[in-house]
């Protein structure tokens, strides 16, 4: 089974501290590798995770503000350096298209990766093809910015114990899955009498935003919601002011999404420990844990 799992490279918001570098996050799901916001020295944190950057298929800029794109060009550069010429696909909020175009070319290279840009105009689908869905939605941070939401396709499950019952074994299974109706002994069985389809899991970022109900919907019954928490309710004040999030609020909107994990991330540099986001998020939802450079948070199948 391939690895699912998201990969922290910072958590830091605007100004990294000793501990934790500017946001940067990597999520290796089937054969796709997404990075999230790459800030800056996102390059030297792969080297630390022990990521190779060739893992990455397409690259997600929620808004242009520094801590959450300015190691876009090295990163590209570095793939660029690795010979990569399979397609990346990046993806970012449309009105930011000079930002994009500064931080890719802002110094001399040779030029030969093949970047397929998605600028993003609208809330909505920004991709599917077939083994994930990929929507966008605008968020409430006094500047354009984007939150995900990344589905993974349904797949068909077979329970062993119906198919033994209903006589279906071999390469029956696969004829009954192509023509979804097969004749054993002379008696009809359907697809669903004898499987389940499985919903595929949802991922959901959303980072730099007050509470906004967009957030709500992006993460709808997500088994991961990765989420900014700039604050502790003691700044809320602040919160509101700079249109970021505090811990509690980052919860509530987890709680009122139904989502499974909560992972609290874009942590202000004004505070020393990170539990002590997890101990404000967990007095409304239990499952939430705070991001620290380099953990991996694992989304195993079915888990
Ligand atoms: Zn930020
Ligand atoms: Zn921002």
């Amino acid at each position: 089974m391939s690895v699912r799992d998201l990969i922290i490279l910072g958590c830091s918001s605007q100004q990294p501290t000793r501990h934790r570098n500017h946001g940067a996050y990597v999520v290796r799901w089937n054969d796709e590798g997404f990075l999230f916001d790459p800030g800056e020295g996102t390059q030297r944190q792969f080297i630390l995770a022990n990521l190779a950057p060739t893992t990455v298929t397409r690259i997600f800029v929620s808004h242009f503000h520094g801590d959450h794109c300015l190691g876009l060009g090295s990163f590209l550069m570095r793939l660029n350096l690795d010979k990569v010429t399979t397609p990346i696909h990046c993806y970012y909020p449309a009105s930011g298209k000079r930002f994009f175009d500064r931080l890719r070319f802002g110094t001399i290279y040779h030029d030969r990766l093949n970047i397929i840009e998605h600028p993003v105009y609208e809330d909505g689908l920004v991709h599917d093809d077939g083994n994930f869905k990929i929507e966008a939605a605008f968020l409430d941070h006094g500047v354009d910015n984007v939150g995900w939401r990344v589905t993974e396709k349904s797949t068909r499950k077979f329970d062993p114990k119906l198919l033994i019952e209903a006589g279906v074994k071999g390469p029956m299974v696969s004829e009954l899955q192509n023509k979804g109706v097969l004749e054993v002994e002379g008696k009809e069985v359907t697809l669903d009498e004898v499987s389940s389809i499985r919903p595929g899991d949802v991922l959901a970022v959303v980072i730099d935003t007050r509470v906004c109900p967009q957030a709500v919907e992006l993460a709808k019954g997500a088994r991961l919601l990765l989420s900014e928490s700039t604050y502790l309710e003691t700044e809320k004040e602040l919160a509101r002011k700079h249109h970021h999030m505090t811990a509690l609020e980052a919860a509530e909107i987890a709680k009122k999404a139904g989502v499974k994990e909560l992972v609290l991330t874009h942590f202000s540099a004004r505070y020393l420990h990170v539990k002590d986001f997890e101990k404000e998020a967990r007095q409304v939802f239990p499952n939430a844990h705070a991001a620290s450079d380099l953990k991996v948070f694992p989304f195993p199948k079915n888990g």
